[in-house]
């Protein structure tokens, strides 16, 4: 379970987080949405811990990690041109990071098969990054990032530059994984769509103050105020 408290933050004179205050239950699907500008991706940083929040505190089960580095949290962040080791297999894209971490092959290549089952990469995995298409490659980059077990997974607008059809597919990649792995997830996107099909709760962000949060049900029947009403596209 993981608590912000008050995180705000500033960029010299233009404040773009304000005062959020936000709990990430274990093994939800947590959707981010907003205007363009409005903080999200800085929000998904600070959790990530590539920024840090001028005040306030993030808190993984009680405790305090404002101050633990981007390693030892171990969230996953991926975004929309997440990049791929141009020179390595699929499946040693994948396996790079247990590598490094000193994992045992055993363990790891249940796990790699297990993910790229939910995936179906199976049939990819010997070859190159520059073999596969756009989603493909994003599948890839989702079970890089899922292997290591991250106590959260964070996903900012992955599927923006793909077509309809690609997106498709790997938004039911994700889902797929996120039913089996239960990984606590925060999913940015702009697509209304998105995330009234993906979310279990929905986070509406405006001008770096978070207007309301709340099951896709809950935002389209009681909207709090206009701005959610109107970007939820509740009928007037
Ligand atoms: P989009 O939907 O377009 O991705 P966003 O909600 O992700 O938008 P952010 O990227 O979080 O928005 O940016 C929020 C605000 O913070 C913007 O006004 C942006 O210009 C500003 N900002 C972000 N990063 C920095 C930075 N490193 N230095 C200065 N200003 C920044
Ligand atoms: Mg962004």
């Amino acid at each position: 379970q993981i608590q912000l408290e008050n995180i705000s933050k500033n960029f010299g004179e233009n404040y773009v987080l304000n005062n959020i205050n936000l709990e990430i239950k274990d093994g939800e699907f947590l959707v981010l949405v907003g205007p363009s500008g409005c903080g999200k991706s800085t929000l998904l940083r600070i959790l990530a811990g590539l920024e840090s929040s001028s005040s306030g505190s993030i808190l993984l089960n009680n405790q305090n990690i404002n101050d633990w580095d981007p390693r030892k949290r171990n969230f996953s962040l991926i975004f929309q041109n997440y990049a791929l080791f141009p020179h390595m297999t699929v499946e040693n894209n994948i396996t790079f990071g247990m590598k490094m971490r000193g994992e045992h092959k055993s363990t790891f290549n249940e796990k790699v098969a297990h993910v790229a089952q939910l995936l179906q990469l199976q049939p990819l995995l010997k070859r190159k990054p520059k073999e596969l298409s756009g989603g493909q490659r994003q599948r890839v980059a989702m079970a890089r990032a899922i292997v290591r077990d991250p106590a959260l997974f964070l996903m900012d607008e992955p599927l923006s530059n793909l077509d309809a059809k690609l997106r498709v597919e790997v938004r039911e990649g994700i889902m797929k994984l996120h039913q089996t792995l239960k990984t606590s997830t925060v999913y940015v996107t702009h697509d209304q769509i998105e995330a009234m099909t993906m979310a279990d709760r929905i986070v509406v962000l405006d001008k770096g103050r978070l207007q309301q949060i709340g099951t896709p049900e809950q935002l389209y029947l009681c909207p709090e105020n206009l701005f959610v009403a109107t970007f939820i596209g509740t009928p007037a």
